[in-house]
């Protein structure tokens, strides 16, 4: 994909290294994506003023990890003490010189990535958590780097710590604690799941504290072992953490519910304060997993709840098949005891994008459609993976058998009205079939709306004569070019969009309309989710 980023790479490269350049003009996206439909492209020519136009030099060489011009993370951060380090990185706390905002930065260094695997492992890394970003208890990916030495990933905060730490200092938790934080954990995990991704070393070092404070939000971290997978498909290399790793790990033959199993110990040790497989050395372990026999007799069993015992075992089940999936944890009698866990279908990504998508006016869509384009291959990978996994006969496009058994494999039941609504919205050109872009577009998620340089472009493919106002014959023009056009609904977006009521929309109208309505999308929260109106 990515019609839209008509800048040259050495523009993108030049205000890269221009902290105070407003609105950072990116990479261009490198075209290799399955897009072969027509795209509208930004036509627009370039104003002056405009901040993505500052800049001459030449174009940065490429990467060899990411792909794309390499440019210095510290024109745009300065770099602060250390935080913490890893088997491939070390983070340290940075700050957005413009901004003064404070995040972390993980730096791997390019001569530890020995082989072709290696790298594709950050490349898969990067990917994810773009996929991924949005969701409240994921660490959100701000930015990925690349110069000559190393790989930088810029993302948010968590300044409370590892998890780990927590259990340590606290020794052990109360069951309610207990069950409230495995709620958390196994809805990540769901949420992962559900978008086709398998975390593959779940273990508390890789949940960190937003804050100190006793109730900070938690963040799943660290997708460096993850992996995308489609329904059914098998994995065979051994990866995790020894405590954690699941017997069919160990069998080299497994798929997503070994994640399961890794919360599984996890909850072991909230309870007990001691892991399930114990022993003095690796082996040991794997030999203590491989007979999965857990001991609920000892101190403290005997004073833990019998439905605490229940979900323990049924977690930890040898068989796969047989084990709890996230979405039957999160409706264990002993999880719900203490509140509000859902009976209701989780997170469907898909789903409660499609839906929002739906409810948007035509201006929004077409505008997300431009913004769409603008996006990196790294950060679409996810969605093209999800695409896939729903267009079964890998034709290219879903139709409305594919999008419904996409979305009842995870538990959503919805009328075949329904589905036909949320299939004609996301289909723009009115074939019948979801193809690709149009799946991207109308699932992409609402942060990258936060993207400055992504709405700017946007602006610029309707203000056609730039003349820094949208009017409503260019808006009209625009959305006849994407087959979008509604004449009654035209009049309505101008009203809508036009505070000051000149009869056009300039660029703090549409940004103002653009980001109206979706802050916070993505609802996590089920009463929240009803109030989406299909
Ligand atoms: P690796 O993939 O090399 O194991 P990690 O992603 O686990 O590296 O990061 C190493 C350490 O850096 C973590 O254990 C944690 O202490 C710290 N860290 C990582 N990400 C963040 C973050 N977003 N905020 C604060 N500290 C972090």
């Amino acid at each position: 994909m990515g019609h839209c980023c008509s800048k040259g790479a050495g523009q993108a490269a030049a205000a890269d290294t221009d902290p105070s350049a407003p609105p950072k003009a990116e990479a261009p996206s490198h075209g290799t994506s399955a897009n072969n439909g027509q795209r509208p492209s930004s036509s627009a020519p370039t104003k002056p003023a405009s901040p993505a136009a500052k800049g001459t030099k030449p174009a940065a060489p490429l990467g060899t990890v990411l792909g794309r011009p390499m440019e210095d993370v510290r024109a745009t951060y300065s770099v602060g003490k250390e935080l913490g380090r890893g088997q491939f990185g070390v983070t340290h706390l940075c700050t957005h010189k413009a901004t003064g905002e404070k995040l972390a930065c993980k730096t791997i260094a390019k001569r530890k990535l020995a082989s072709k695997d290696d790298v594709e492992d950050v490349q898969r890394e990067v990917q994810i958590m773009h996929h991924l970003s949005g969701h409240h208890n994921i660490v959100d990916l701000r930015g990925a780097y690349e110069d000559k030495h190393n790989v930088h990933l810029v993302m948010e905060l968590c300044a409370g710590g590892e998890l780990f730490d927590r259990i340590i200092a606290k020794g052990q938790y109360t069951e309610r604690a207990a069950a409230s934080l495995l709620r958390t954990i196994v809805e990540i995990v769901h949420t992962c799941h559900s978008m086709g991704v398998m975390h593959r070393d779940i273990k508390p070092e890789n949940f960190l504290l937003l804050s100190k404070a006793e109730d900070a939000p938690l963040k799943a971290t660290d997708f460096g072992l993850s992996v995308f997978f489609k329904e059914g498909e098998v994995f065979r290399d051994i990866v995790g953490s020894a405590y954690y790793i699941a017997p069919e790990v160990l069998k080299r033959k497994y798929g997503p519910e070994a994640d399961i199993w890794s919360v599984g110990v996890m909850l072991y040790i909230f309870l007990a304060g001691v892991p399930p497989f114990w022993a003095e050395n690796e082996n040991g372990i794997f030999t203590a997993i491989l007979r999965g026999q857990i001991d609920l007799a000892s101190d403290p069993w005997p004073n833990i709840s019998s439905g605490a015992k229940d979900l323990v075992r049924k977690m930890l089940n040898i068989n796969p098949k047989e084990r709890l999936t996230a979405f039957q944890v999160l409706n264990h009698p002993w999880i719900k005891e203490d509140g509000d866990a859902p009976d209701t279908p989780l997170d469907n990504v898909v789903l409660n994008r499609l839906k929002q998508f739906r409810a948007m006016n035509q201006f929004k869509k077409a505008a997300l459609r431009i913004i769409a384009g603008c996006l990196s291959e790294e950060e679409i990978t996810g969605l093209k993976e999800m695409f896939k996994s729903i267009d079964k006969d890998n034709s290219g496009t879903i139709t409305l058998e594919e999008l419904k058994n996409g979305l009842a494999k995870q538990g959503t039941k919805l009328s075949d009205a329904e589905i036909q609504q949320l299939m004609e919205a996301a289909d723009a050109d009115g074939n019948g079939l979801i193809d690709y872009d149009e799946f991207v577009t109308a699932t992409v998620h609402m942060n990258k709306l936060d993207r400055e340089e992504h709405l700017y472009t946007a602006f610029q493919y309707f203000d056609k004569d730039n003349s820094g106002y949208i009017t409503k014959e260019e808006l009209e023009q625009a959305l006849k070019d994407q087959g979008l056009y509604d004449a009654k609904e035209i009049k309505e977006i101008i009203s809508e969009a036009d505070s000051d009521n000149d009869g056009r929309i300039d660029y703090s109208e549409f940004v103002a309309m653009m980001r109206k309505g979706t802050a916070g999308a993505e609802p996590t929260n089920h009463k929240k989710r009803r109030d989406l109106v299909l």
